[in-house]
């Protein structure tokens, strides 16, 4: 059977010129940076090489560049460190409704430490109204954490806008820009972000290892005490390998990128219209322009996007529906919901996330396979019967 993985949201596979990179790394390169003899030195150089090139794809000085364990540690590190380092000042932080994760439950951990959270809502794009964000920063505020773009929708937010606000006031911003690192231009000597966090296995890099931008001067108070590696930030003997994936992946990011951007954007159009050019009923969540180039949330209506994911599944095709599941049942996403989507909806939705290994020929299949599944469960969805009885 034909598999096709279109769910590179999730995780992308290891680019092999990345794999490539690593391979030293684990035997004839095994030294500890940390070491002052001629194998600590020679894997220092290449640490110092890896952290390079990340900067160079965010246009940060290596400086500033530290490596983490993965993107949840960074947003952990960001949120925390900062709460942690500012608290006499302000206890007040100002996030949005549709965070990873990462950034919500750390941000609800906070609150129960003690710390005020607004969570700002979004209008039915998924983006924030900026004139609420300014007024609700408070001369307690220390922090702002807003994503870049959303890994459920791809809607990219004015991280330039929120960015300048900040600045105006005196508030440190942290962006998550987990999604948005290797698919959207990020220059942060233009960008006025104060921390951003990265994740290797977005970006064709193997899981378990991110990195975190911290603009020289940004106050944090480090989560992991030991050693002093990466400036005092984060001890723990570095993983040598995996941060020069990140460093080959950084560098390929940045040389590939507009053949890259060209290549997703052509195949979503095609994907996208092939959809909606045989099937009915079908809507796209997520702001139409101001989108990520891979990614593609649609609602199927009518029918759940987890009946979808698995029949699809079935056929060899591997997307995600968006969906959490929390203890046997299914909710929908609290993205689309908090983007006032309705509950039926939003439970029909399914995300399609392009990498740069698909083929036009991936999409094809998607187009031939797709219509006869949606028509066989909307053959069986009561949702579905009652309205073509309705309209007969
Ligand atoms: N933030 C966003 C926007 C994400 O998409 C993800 C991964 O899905 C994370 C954070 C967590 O990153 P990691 O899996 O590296 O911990």
């Amino acid at each position: 059977m034909r598999r096709v993985y279109l769910d590179h949201n999730a995780t992308t596979p290891v680019h092999p010129e990345v794999l490539e990179a690593m391979m030293p790394f684990f035997q004839d390169q095994f030294g500890n940076a940390s070491s002052i003899h001629w194998a600590g030195r020679e894997v220092k150089k290449y640490l110092d090489d890896a952290r390079e090139k990340v900067a160079a794809l965010l246009n940060a000085t290596p400086e500033e560049v530290i490596f983490t364990g993965c993107g949840t540690e960074s947003d952990n590190m960001a949120i925390k460190g900062v709460a942690y380092a500012l608290q006499d000042k302000g206890r007040h932080i100002i996030t949005t409704e549709v965070e990873h994760h990462a950034v919500f439950h750390t941000c609800q951990f906070l609150e129960k430490a003690g710390f005020e959270v607004t969570y700002l809502p979004v209008d039915s794009d998924g983006l924030i109204d900026l004139e609420k964000l300014r007024l609700s920063i408070k001369n307690q505020t220390i922090l702002i954490t807003i994503m870049f773009a959303n890994n459920e929708t791809g809607t990219v937010f004015p991280v330039q806008e929120i960015g300048e606000m900040a600045r105006g006031k005196g508030v440190i911003f942290h962006t998550d820009a987990i999604q948005a690192v290797g698919k959207l231009p990020i220059d942060l000597k233009q960008l006025p972000v104060d921390i951003l966090s990265l994740s290797g296995h977005k970006l064709y890099a193997p899981k378990g290892i991110g990195a975190q931008y911290i603009r020289a001067g940004t106050k944090l108070t480090s989560l992991i005490h030991g050693g002093g590696q990466e400036r005092n930030r984060r001890a723990g003997t570095e993983n040598i390998p995996y941060i020069i994936g990140l460093g080959k992946a950084s560098e390929i990011a940045q040389r590939d990128f507009q053949g890259r951007r060209e290549h997703l954007l052509a195949l979503r159009e095609r994907l996208h219209r092939g959809i909606i050019n045989r099937i009915p009923h079908v809507k796209l969540n997520g702001h139409p322009t101001k989108r990520l180039p891979n990614t593609l949330n649609l609602s199927f209506l009518y029918i759940e996007g987890e009946s979808l994911l698995l029949n699809l599944d079935l056929e060899g095709i591997a997307v995600s529906s968006g969906s959490a599941c929390t203890s046997g049942s299914l909710e929908p996403s609290h993205v689309l919901l908090a983007m006032g989507i309705p509950h039926e909806i939003a439970q029909s939705a399914i995300r399609l996330s392009l990498g740069w290994s698909n083929t036009q020929e991936d999409v094809d299949y998607v187009v031939e396979v797709l219509p006869r599944i949606v028509q066989r469960l909307r053959d069986i969805s009561p949702l579905y019967q009652k309205r073509v009885s309705r309209s007969k």
